[in-house]
């Protein structure tokens, strides 16, 4: 297969080891910058261009678009749906996952285990936004953060209404959750490839933080499942619409809640925690799925 990998840095391990997989497994693979590819998006054959030229007819495309470039990377990814190019999630799974709020929303829809969770803007009564999740302590987030920057835990109400009011004053958006103190500031990301778990770590976070990101210093381990872990992260896939990505959840003591879904999970925790090589189960599976014109929505 001729498959192409949409990212913006050909040398960051997760690029670099789908690239070897795809190379491993027999199939020509090409690191394409999303950023840099433009389209003349009227042409009865739609087409990308890339540095000048116009791109071959992929089998499939592999998007890596990050949090910061959605918006103009799900257009490129549905410009190749609309090309007939099979993408390993749909362009409007990303858009989807890439709203916190939407996300969540759908979850809840959908009936699958989150923290007590409210959403605001400018609330005029912020004692009873934080009542309503059931008081303090509560976790802020800031609709846009992600890496865990713009997650505040805050003890008590007098502090959560400080921390609300300071991020009203921002004009932000934000979310406002129970906190889940016996998860002991752990998580679980479990890998998510064609409906199924394919890979789980566990995240701890480092002593004296609750945020488990491995990019605040968090440390990664093995965790064994339980069949309702399993079902709670395949179950938040299938939600979002996403054949490949990452559900974090948290073990609460009403079983596990889902804390988000990331659609551009990243490779080096995961395949050094467990040892698995989730890069060729990636390959693999458009090995079995990359037909053209599977992407349903087209670009829709
Ligand atoms: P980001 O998207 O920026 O990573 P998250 O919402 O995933 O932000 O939060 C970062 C970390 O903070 C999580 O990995 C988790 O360890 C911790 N955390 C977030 N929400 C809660 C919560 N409601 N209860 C307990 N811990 C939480
Ligand atoms: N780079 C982060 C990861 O690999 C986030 C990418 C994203 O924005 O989805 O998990």
């Amino acid at each position: 297969m001729r498959i192409a990998i949409l990212s913006r840095n050909p040398k960051l391990y997760s690029t670099k080891r789908l690239q070897e997989a795809g190379q491993q497994r027999g199939h020509e693979i090409d690191i394409i910058d999303t950023m840099h590819c433009y389209m003349d998006i009227t042409s009865a054959r739609p087409s990308v261009r890339y540095k000048g030229k116009r791109l071959p007819k992929y089998d499939a495309v592999i998007p890596r678009i990050g949090a910061s470039v959605s918006f103009y990377g799900t257009s490129v990814v549905r410009q190749f749906e609309m090309m007939g190019t099979y993408s390993i999630n749909e362009s409007v799974a990303i858009s989807r996952s890439r709203d916190k709020l939407r996300s969540l929303q759908l979850l809840s829809r959908k009936g699958i285990g989150m923290p007590r969770t409210g959403f605001a803007h400018h609330p005029d009564k912020i004692d009873d936004l934080i009542k309503n999740v059931g008081g303090a302590p509560v976790v802020i987030k800031l609709l846009e953060g992600t890496q865990g920057i713009g997650v505040v835990l805050a003890d008590t109400a007098k502090a959560a209404e400080s921390i609300i009011e300071a991020f009203m004053g921002l004009n932000a958006s934000i979310l406002v959750q129970e906190y889940i103190k016996e998860a002991g500031g752990s998580d679980i990301r479990c890998f998510v490839v064609g409906g199924k778990v394919v890979a789980a770590m566990k995240r701890q976070a480092a002593p004296g933080e609750f945020r488990s990101n491995l990019h605040r210093g968090g440390s990664a381990s093995l965790t064994r499942l339980s069949p309702d872990e399993r079902k709670c992260a395949i179950d938040a896939a299938r939600t979002m619409g996403l054949n490949c990505c990452g559900v974090d959840i948290l073990r609460s003591n009403n079983g596990p809640v889902v804390m988000e879904v990331n659609s551009s999970p990243g490779l080096e925790g995961i395949e050094n925690a467990t040892g698995k090589d989730v890069a060729g189960i990636i390959i693999e599976f458009l090995e079995k799925n990359a037909t053209p014109n599977k992407t349903k929505t087209r670009g829709k």
